[in-house]
């Protein structure tokens, strides 16, 4: 059998790692054909030792001139390529049939498009570039015959939950009801007056799952939910009105879809983001991704809770964006990065991450445009406007 081509676009992180693992188990299936890093020299190269992929792309150029050197050195056969433009290049290789999109944030987007554009198998895990690009990037999927499989917990129970023929509309094949849900984050109980004083690690430590640290810090503030929330629409062709979001603090439960004739379709295991990994490598076929099975006895109970919209703001942000849709989820998105990186830099609280979100999609008005010009432009507008704030207000950032 011939082997399917693997690039990993992020490879260095966390679904990156979990990725690897995976096809470590099954190597008969499947062979790396490219990894991709932001600067982590050793990781990478520690990568390139075991899995001998044919390209490496290192983003950051000095990093990259590391990597070549130690690459040579080692004597591997492995081409080193430095810069963002290359990402484009792996994304889009003849040898590739499959890539796995884990780039954290907006720097997945072009890579993302162009191997959408060029037909390749798609296992999503980057949703920013889902959630700023929208139907632009489903058009490209459509247009060449990609196929899209959600890589995100929740978003690839839901795959599992619907019927094969969703995309004829939710409504016609009987869905009443996504239940999407969240563990509501390390911060569901604390009081609400000790939020402004919680430090990046605290944020970072999700009670579940392990994750990198701007995801981690998104689910501690529920934008993650809320950036899933405006992915769900997209991928499942819906609205806000047929999503309802869900908090279960022991992700056991990892989505839900409601049927009209009360039927409820869970999918359930632990929460290890190699069991959606493996279910998309292998979809439509299963094989095994490593992960323990579900003990029942040891989960005991299972909860469920609605979202407190006044812990966590930004689930209303996202909800307004994704009504709105056009250019409000990529400003929406962009202020959110630039809030995030600067909290998890010490330079706004955990609190204001939210207000800084609200004042730039405020300030900025959405239109119905969704080409790639548009987008980005709007995205570095939005940008500029998240960094003004955080200079603006930076007398009160200290907790
Ligand atoms: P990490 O921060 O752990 O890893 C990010 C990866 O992207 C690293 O390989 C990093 O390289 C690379 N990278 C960072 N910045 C850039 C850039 N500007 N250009 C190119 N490459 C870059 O993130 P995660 O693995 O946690 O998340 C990846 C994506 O998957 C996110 O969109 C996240 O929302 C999504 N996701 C993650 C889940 C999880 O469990 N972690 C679950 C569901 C979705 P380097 O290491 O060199 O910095």
């Amino acid at each position: 059998m011939k082997r399917e081509g693997i690039a990993i676009l992020g490879s260095t992180g966390s679904i990156g790692l979990s990725t690897l693992d995976v096809l470590r188990q099954h190597a008969d299936r499947y062979r790396v054909v490219a990894l991709t890093a932001f600067s982590q020299v050793e990781r990478l190269f520690e990568q390139i030792r075991e899995f001998r992929p044919e390209v490496a792309v290192m983003v950051d150029e000095a990093a990259a001139e590391r990597l070549v050197d130690k690459v040579r050195k080692a004597g591997l056969a492995t081409r080193v390529l430095a810069g963002a433009a290359a990402l484009g290049e792996v994304a889009v290789m003849e040898a590739v049939d499959q890539i796995m999109a884990a780039i954290v944030g907006a720097a997945g987007l072009l890579p993302t498009l162009a191997a959408a554009e060029a037909g390749k198998r798609i296992l999503l895990a980057n949703k920013e570039a889902l959630v700023m690009s929208g139907s632009l990037l489903l058009e490209a999927v459509q247009r060449s015959g990609a196929r899209l499989l959600p890589i995100d917990s929740e978003h690839n129970a839901i795959f599992q939950c619907l019927p094969a023929h969703f995309e004829r509309g939710l409504g016609q094949v009987g869905v009443q009801e996504i239940l999407l849900t969240g563990s509501g984050g390390p911060f569901r109980e604390l009081p609400l007056e000790d939020l402004a004083h919680v430090t990046p690690d605290q944020a970072c430590a999700h009670p579940n799952w392990s994750m990198g640290r701007k995801i981690s810090v998104d689910s501690a503030t529920m934008m993650n939910k809320g950036l899933e929330l405006i992915e769900a629409c997209l991928l499942f062709q819906t609205t806000p009105d047929r999503i309802r979001i869900v908090v279960h603090p022991q992700s056991v439960i990892h989505s839900m879809v409601q049927y009209v004739d009360g039927s409820v379709l869970a999918q359930l295991g632990q929460p290890d983001m190699r069991t959606p990994i493996a279910h998309a490598l292998a979809w439509p076929e299963r094989m095994s991704a490593g992960v323990e099975p579900l003990d029942f006895y040891r989960v005991g109970n299972l909860e469920f809770q609605a979202p407190d919209p006044e812990r966590f703001p930004a689930l209303r942000l996202a909800e307004n964006a994704a009504r709105h849709g056009g250019t409000a989820p990529a400003i929406l998105n962009a202020a959110n990065e630039v809030a995030v990186a600067a909290f998890l830099e010490g330079r706004i609280r955990f609190t204001q991450i939210a207000e800084l979100v609200e004042d730039v999609v405020n300030r900025i008005a959405a239109t119905s445009a969704t080409d790639l010009d548009t987008i980005l432009a709007v995205d570095r507008r939005a940008r500029a406007a998240a960094r003004d704030w955080i200079t603006h207000r930076s007398e009160d950032r200290h907790p």
